[in-house]
């Protein structure tokens, strides 16, 4: 499938709105100078616009199968990750004591982002071991870093992540797999999880599982949870992929998209399993992957958007119906108002989530590099807000590509179908929407709000900057900023119930105000006018307005939702 990588977006995001040099001026990322990022965007472009979209459809009809119990990817997969690995794209964060590259998160997260545009079922595969690393980085022995690190980061190893149950999804606490000590400082790890992605493949090497299970003396909950690793493959002495664990793939799912990812049960009979970090300090460890993974879903979700929009824009260009409104118009359905709107809206939407997105994995930057608490405050405040919009825009996005399409989008060969039933697990993998909401409106706001009204006084300071060139734009960000601090407040003086029945409305004001600073930061960049100003416009025009009715909505309270009785929803 075409695809082009939106390289100069990625420069200008970095460089004008949103102060990569501020990360690069740190100690631990100083190599990340203006011409370092431009060459790792520009390779990146390269890898993904030549190499992997042209694999974005065999990843559709044709894939991954189960045969004889190990896992067939589709056609020329294996060839894709191969180029990605040597490519040095998997350890480009990792440490570089244990053969990572180093480089600042913020770049991974443009990695994943093209990747996620050009074939998103392949992507999703270093994106878990990228996490993984993670994981191990923060919590593993020196031992188990030395022996694992180096694989993972090189590629030659892919890692998985295991927590859910058919009892335990968004209630991680309930999983019920055993980890019983072996006397040797193994454990066997029994149990079975489900949708387990990239749980086995045919592209060599090991595959290494971190598995949640509980020791025989755990207390229930998340309390009680232990994290394992649990290669495919038992490494021997020379760290070399040995004797088989005692686990195994029990079968596929049959999904709506992303058939290209192999989502599988898995079967854990006594596999041999090596504690990562302390007994019962499993959810701790996981949490360091999955936070990883949360804002990398998000990027996802951009991705897939940028990939469907790109293909939209390509038909809106070239079909023709009916009679040009416009006198110079290209007599192709791209003159229509209604279409102009669907593609600027994409645009417009991807624009916002991105500039989220990229925040919060600067912010994970600073984190690391200064150790400063309003860093750790603006990643963890960001993190459900970048998925949840991120992921909500690959919703739009691609339902309005195919609505652009009109009926060959409807049909399976245009290749715009795909780009809705892929995106469609990314609003529920990894903590779904509604579980984000929570987390921002619950644990991220035992601060009292403070952190959220600290990215409050920002947008208002820059709706400030922007009054003199454009007062309209400005006038209605620095508005909205302040409706949404009251909000916030409000919140924070409610009780969790109150709080859990608007946290969705508000995880996606809070987006909509965030997307309209950003917007009107980029207008300002670009001088006040032309197309970046025509896009805020746009955004702050048509869809910031939303913000008020998702506030209304936030502030309607729980009472009115359980005012309707289970028997009276199903009368
Ligand atoms: C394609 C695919 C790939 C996946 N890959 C992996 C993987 O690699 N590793 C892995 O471990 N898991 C994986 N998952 C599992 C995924 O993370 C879970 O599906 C997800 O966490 C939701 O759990 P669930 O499906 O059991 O839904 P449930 O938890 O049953 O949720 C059902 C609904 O109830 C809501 N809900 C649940 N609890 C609450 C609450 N407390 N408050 C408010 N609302 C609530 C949810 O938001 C949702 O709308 C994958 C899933 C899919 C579909």
């Amino acid at each position: 499938m075409p695809y082009a990588a939106p390289a100069r977006e990625f420069r200008f995001l970095l460089d004008e709105v949103l102060g990569f040099d501020a990360v690069a001026a740190t100690e631990r990322f100083g190599e990340a100078t203006p011409e370092t990022v431009n060459a790792i965007i520009a390779e990146a472009a390269k890898l993904n616009d030549d190499v992997i979209a042209p694999l974005q459809r065999a990843g559709d009809t044709r894939g991954a199968r189960l045969e004889n119990g190990v896992v067939r990817t589709s056609p020329g997969f294996a060839e894709g990750y191969r180029a990605i690995a040597e490519g040095g794209w998997i350890g480009m964060a990792g440490d570089p004591e244990h053969g990572g590259m180093g480089l600042p998160f913020t770049l991974n997260a443009v990695f994943n982002d093209m990747i996620s545009g050009a074939a998103l079922a392949l992507g999703l595969n270093p994106l878990l071991t990228q996490g993984q690393i993670e994981a191990l980085e923060t919590h593993a022995s020196d031992e188990m870093k030395a022996l694992y690190l180096p694989r993972l980061n090189s590629g030659e190893w892919t890692g998985t992540m295991n927590l859910t149950e058919p009892q335990a999804g968004s209630d991680v606490g309930a999983l019920s797999t055993k980890a019983v000590p072996n006397g040797d400082g193994t454990y066997a790890i029994t149990g079975q999880k489900i949708y387990i992605s990239w749980g086995d493949h045919d592209f060599g090497g090991n595959i290494c599982h971190l598995v949640l299970a509980r020791l025989p003396d755990a207390a229930p909950g998340t309390r009680g949870i232990s994290l394992f690793m649990v290669p495919k493959l038992i490494p021997d002495a020379a760290g070399e992929p040995g004797e088989r664990n005692a686990l195994r793939v029990v079968s596929l799912e049959h999904k709506t998209g992303l058939h290209g990812s192999p989502t599988c049960v898995m079967a854990y009979e006594g596999a041999t399993g090596w504690l990562v970090g302390q007994e019962h300090g499993g959810m701790a460890a996981m949490f360091t992957m999955m936070n990883n993974a949360r804002l990398q879903v998000g990027v996802q979700g951009i991705g897939v958007a940028e990939g469907a929009y790109q293909h939209a824009l390509a038909y809106a260009l070239e079909r023709k119906q009916g009679r040009s409104p416009l006198p110079d118009g290209t007599g192709s359905i791209i003159d229509f108002a209604d279409v102009r709107r669907m593609l600027i809206e994409a645009k417009a939407e991807i624009f916002a989530a991105r500039a989220i997105a990229l925040a919060c994995a600067m912010a994970i930057d600073m984190e690391k590099a200064t150790g400063a608490a309003e860093w750790t405050a603006r990643a963890a405040l960001l993190t459900p807000i970048a998925k949840s919009y991120g992921t909500d825009t690959a919703q739009k996005v691609t339902y309005l590509g195919v609505q652009v399409h009109g009926g060959m989008g409807y049909i399976e060969e245009t290749g715009a179908a795909q780009y809705a039933r892929d995106a469609r697990v990314l609003t529920i993998y990894e903590g779904t929407n509604g579980i984000q909401a929570i987390d921002l409106v619950g644990r991220k706001m035992m601060d009292g709000g403070e952190a959220a009204m600290r990215l409050c006084d920002e947008i208002e300071a820059e709706a400030e900057a922007a009054r003199g060139a454009m007062p309209d734009l400005a006038e209605a960000v620095w508005g909205a900023a302040e409706s949404l601090r009251e909000c916030v407040e409000w919140l924070a003086a409610q009780d969790m119930q109150e709080r859990f029945a608007g946290a969705v409305p508000f995880q996606s004001a809070f987006a909509r105000v965030l997307g309209a600073f950003y917007h009107l930061r980029a207008a300002r960049a670009a001088g006040g006018a032309g197309p970046r100003r025509a896009l805020a416009a746009f955004y702050i025009e048509r869809l910031l307005p939303e913000h008020a009715a998702l506030i209304a909505q936030t502030r309607a309270g729980a009472a009115g939702l359980y005012a309707l009785e289970p028997e009276d929803l199903a009368s």
